[in-house]
This record gives structure tokens, C-alpha cells and sequence, in this order.
């Protein structure tokens, strides 16, 4: 897709300037009623749980540690298929508890291979996470808010109105799905006995087959550093070794800059960090991520500097995504190697061509200009890969997710032709 006009009207009155402040976010609905969700909970969250519905301490903590394997080992989501657990707890189980999944609205493959679903929460909000396999991993793109706050002005999610925080258990949800739609559960038997009762006997044996998805990008729809707690609840979750077992290696966390809280990203959560930079200069920054005004450069890149864990065998992954004429000549170039050795960044540069979406106000560079863009990082010694679209047939590549089927409020509805009025006056 290609505009003449530069922006266009829709795209400059549609906008929110400033608006780069967290929102307050409602509490998350149950899902099945008044039966408690136990995934998301911490594995002390599943015995506490047990414990408020009835059972003693030395019980609860021995059936919170069977189901926990039950839910994250092998995705079960039926108590009456926790075959180590008593034949008669498992009615009184299922009525009050649940294994929840987000439900799926829609399921769509690319001609790439890529996949992506648009998922429904309890209380009907929706939001999207994307499969993109390759020859040698399979990486799920999961989604940490329905919407964004943030209005960077060449994504989509961030023209989403409706927002609030997904939940630990909405975000490892998505892993789980994921999981059930790869039919990559470990399969085979426990080899308790259907009836075992009081025996901690959770050691089955069962053969853990290849596995499609080896890694986890938090790079969908919202700012994971804006919904902290959950998202580190989720991430636990993933990397918890009696269950997903995911590497923090293969699991990398992208923000758009949030300064304040990278710190704690990288000593609380551990995982690969990825940081949104897209531009050299203020006033682009400014322009394109309006978080910069509240967060400059340079105060990025020292938290960059400081990120725990950050070393030349796990750097830290700048994203720049190519906006024709914006922010993609050699002199930006050059600028972008001077900032990171200035830092003493242990560096990769991702090059992200710009992916459109309708009414988007800016145009991909030219597959020269990026391959210009590439060489003179490489020539200074800095990695500089292109990153190939995925899935933009089906609107799943980076920045296109967006949930078609949102639904402003009244409330919503009076915002917008405010601003409208606000733009055109
Ligand atoms: N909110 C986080 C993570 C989600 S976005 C963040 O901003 O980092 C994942 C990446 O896709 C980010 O680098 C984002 O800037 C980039 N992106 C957003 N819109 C895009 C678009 N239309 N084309 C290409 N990349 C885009
Ligand atoms: Fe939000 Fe990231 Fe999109 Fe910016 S690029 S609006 S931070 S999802």
C-alpha cells in the first residue's frame, strides 16, 4: 500500500498527541462463573486456592503440585483426566475450579505458514497472538494488553481505543492454546494407577516429543512493561521447569522504552530484552513513539546500558522499524552506530520493514534503502539483519494486530469526535 499525501487527514485527526501516561485498567472478569481460574495462579496461589476450599495444608500442597504438573506439563484441562488424583475429589474439583482457554473468535494460517488467532477473554474483549514457524523454531508472538496506550504512530494496536491489562493467566493462556493447536502436549501415560490416592506420586512417565514452539516473543498487541505484575506472573509461569520448561533464553520481552521499569524487567523476570528505538533524533522519536517525551534517548540507552544480565552473548535486541524519508538515511545510520558504541551497548540491530495497515501514515523505505540502512551498521561492526514480514496477508505481521471487531463505547465514541473537532479547529 502506498499514500501520496503525507500524512493523510484521517490518520493526523485519528491521533491522540501526548497521550503516553498508563491507563487504569477494571479488575479481570472470572471466567466460569463462580468456579476460580487456576491458571495464572502461582503454584502457592493453586495451594492457597485448595486450602480456601476445604482441604488441609499437607492435601493442598500435595494436589496443588499433581494439577499444577497437570495444567503445564500436559495441558490437560478436565479434572476428570488428572488420573493421580482421587477418583472421588475430581467431581468436587470441577465444581470449583476451572482450567481455563481463552476462547477463539477466529483462526487464520498465512500462505507463510504463519498463523494467527484472535481471542476472546471472559468478559468478551479481544485480542490476537501470532505463530510464525520456521526451519529451526517456532515463535509465538503473545499479546500483553487488549490495545495499547501508547499511539505510536506507525502501529495499529496503538489506534485500539478499548484497553486494559491482560491477566497471568490470559498471557500464559495464549501459550497454552498454542500448545493445544500445535498438538505438541507430551504424550503417553502416567504410570499411576487411575485410582492412586494419597501417594505423591506425580512421576509418570511419558515420552516429551519435538516441539514446535521453542520460543516466546512479547511482542503483540500492548506495552508489557505497562502491565508489569502480570506479565512477570506469566513469564514465571512459562519458565517454571516442572511445566512449559521454557529457557528465559528463548523468551524475549519487547517495550517501547518504559525506563522506569527495566531494571526490574531484567532482575525480576531474567528474559531477553528487546527495546523499541526506531529513531536517532528527538524530534523524530518524539513524533513516532511519543513515550521519548516522557523518556528521552539518552535515558534509554543508559537503562539500556544497566539492563541485568545484558552481555555480548545476550544482547540487547534495537529495533528500528523503516519509515520512508523518517528516519532512514545514512546519516541516521551513521548516528545509531555512534549511539550504541557511545553506550557501550552489547548490541543487534532488528530492521523491521515498516508492515501497512489502512490509513497508516507513513511508507515503508525502499528494499535499497534498507539494505543501505543494513550495510553501514554491518560495517561497523554491528549485526544488522532484516527481519522478513510474516504473515501480512492476514495482518499478522509486526504492528498490524488489531482487533477488527472492537467496539467503541458512547463514552468512546463522544472522545473521538472531540479530538476530531480538537484536529480540524
Ligand atoms: N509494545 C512493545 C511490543 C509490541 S510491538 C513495543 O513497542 O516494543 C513489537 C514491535 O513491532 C515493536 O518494535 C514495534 O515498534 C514494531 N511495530 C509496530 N508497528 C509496526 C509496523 N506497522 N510495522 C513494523 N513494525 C511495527
Ligand atoms: Fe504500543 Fe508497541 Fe504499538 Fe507502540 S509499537 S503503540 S508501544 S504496541
Amino acid at each position: 500500500m502506498r499514500f501520496s499525501s503525507f500524512p493523510p487527514i484521517c490518520a493526523r485527526i485519528m491521533q491522540i498527541p501526548g497521550h503516553i501516561d498508563p491507563i487504569t485498567t477494571g479488575t479481570v472478569p472470572l471466567r466460569g462463573g463462580n468456579r476460580v481460574d487456576l491458571v495464572g495462579l502461582t503454584r502457592e496461589g493453586i495451594r492457597g486456592a485448595l486450602e480456601e476450599a476445604g482441604l488441609d495444608a499437607k492435601a493442598a500442597k500435595l494436589r496443588g503440585k499433581q494439577i499444577w504438573h497437570w495444567i503445564y506439563h500436559r495441558g490437560v484441562t478436565e479434572f476428570d483426566a488428572m488420573t493421580d488424583i482421587a477418583k472421588t475429589m475430581r467431581p468436587w474439583l470441577t465444581e470449583r475450579f476451572i482450567v481455563g482457554r481463552p476462547t477463539v473468535v477466529t483462526a487464520q494460517v498465512s500462505n507463510d505458514g504463519t498463523r494467527k488467532w484472535l481471542l476472546a477473554a471472559a468478559d468478551g474483549q479481544e485480542y490476537e497472538m501470532v505463530f510464525i514457524p520456521d526451519a529451526d523454531r517456532g515463535t509465538l508472538c503473545v499479546s500483553s494488553q487488549v490495545g495499547c496506550t501508547l499511539n505510536c504512530r506507525f502501529c495499529h494496536t496503538g489506534t485500539m481505543r478499548l484497553v486494559r491489562n491482560l491477566s497471568a493467566g490470559e498471557i500464559v493462556g495464549q501459550v497454552l492454546l498454542a500448545r493445544d493447536a500445535l498438538g505438541e502436549w507430551p504424550k503417553g501415560t502416567m504410570a499411576s494407577a487411575p485410582d492412586a490416592d494419597d501417594e505423591d506420586d506425580d512421576a509418570g512417565h511419558y515420552t516429551a516429543d519435538g516441539r514446535m514452539l521453542t520460543n516466546i516473543v512479547m511482542m503483540g498487541m500492548g506495552e508489557p512493561l505497562y502491565n508489569f505484575d502480570e506479565v512477570k506472573g506469566a513469564l514465571k509461569i512459562v519458565m517454571d521447569g516442572d511445566g512449559l520448561a521454557l529457557s528465559k533464553r528463548r523468551i524475549t520481552l519487547s517495550t517501547s522504552g518504559v525506563v522506569p521499569m527495566m531494571a526490574r524487567a531484567g532482575e525480576e523476570i531474567g528474559v531477553n530484552l528487546a527495546v523499541s528505538l526506531h529513531a536517532v533524533n528527538k524530534e523524530v522519536r518524539d513524533e513516532i513513539v511519543p513515550l521519548n517525551r516522557k523518556y528521552g534517548i539518552e535515558e534509554l540507552l543508559a537503562a539500556c546500558a544497566a539492563y541485568p544480565g545484558a552481555n555480548n552473548a545476550r544482547r540487547i535486541t534495537f529495533e528500528y522499524v523503516m519509515l520512508k524519508d523518517k528516519n532512514d538515511s545514512d546519516a541516521d545510520a551513521r548516528e545509531l552506530v555512534r549511539l550504541l558504541k557511545q553506550y557501550k551497548l552489547p548490541a543487534k540491530v532488528n530492521l523491521i520493514p515498516f508492515n501497512p495497515w489502512p490509513g497508516a501514515p507513513y511508507e515503508c523505505s525502499s528494499p535499497e534503502r534498507v539494505r543501505a540502512f543494513s550495510n553501514r551498521i554491518f560495517e561497523a561492526g554491528i549485526s544488522a539483519p532484516i527481519r522478513t514480514p510474516r504473515g501480512r496477508d492476514i495482518m499478522a505481521a509486526c504492528g498490524q494486530l488489531k482487533s477488527a471487531a472492537t467496539k467503541p463505547t458512547r463514552a468512546e465514541l463522544d472522545r473521538i469526535a472531540e479530538e476530531k473537532q480538537a484536529a480540524l479547529g
